[in-house]
């Protein structure tokens, strides 16, 4: 079974995310999404709340699972069986940070980290573009898909 663990903060999920999710699945039999969990760092959203959405999300896919997790992600990979991170490329910033994480996990493990280029149409989409939009009252839901709202 190819299970590949797909992690960020998704503060929130946005359709860059889902994008790469979605063609993930076609790639790996099993995408886990997880959340990590990082306790100096402050969210937007609660954990409860980005779990949900990432959950409502894909409810119609068994292929995608989430999860949260803690700790180093190459030890959480080894944990539940994954021997792939999938990561998304958006530009040349995302690229060279990128790079430095997946040579030291590579250096910590035997896990390969797969890239996939981002789509066109949502290349310009981070999350903390989203969070800047809700909190200065701009219409966000363009960016996300339609399990992330706002509660009023
Ligand atoms: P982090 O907290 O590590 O920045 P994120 O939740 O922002 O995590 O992102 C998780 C993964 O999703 C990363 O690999 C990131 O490059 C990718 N990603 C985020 N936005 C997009 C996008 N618009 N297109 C493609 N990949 C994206």
């Amino acid at each position: 079974m190819k299970r590949a663990l797909f992690p960020g903060s998704f503060d929130p999920l946005t359709l860059g995310h889902v994008d790469i999710i979605t063609r993930g699945v076609t790639l790996f039999d099993e995408v886990i999404v997880a959340i990590g969990v990082n306790a100096d760092k402050k969210y937007m959203f609660s954990l409860d709340d980005r779990k949900s959405f990432i959950e409502e999300t894909f409810k119609d896919e068994p292929k995608v699972k989430v999860v949260t997790y803690k700790g180093l992600t190459v030890d959480f990979c080894h944990e539940i069986g994954a021997e792939f991170i999938l990561r998304g490329l958006r530009n040349p910033a995302d690229f060279e940070f990128e790079k430095a994480i997946a040579h030291t996990n590579r250096h910590l493990s035997t896990i390969e980290t797969v890239f996939l280029l981002t789509a066109a149409r949502t290349s310009f989409i981070a999350s903390s573009i989203v969070r800047d939009v809700i909190r200065n009252n701009g219409d966000y839901t363009k960016l996300v898909p339609d399990s992330v709202r706002v509660k009023p």
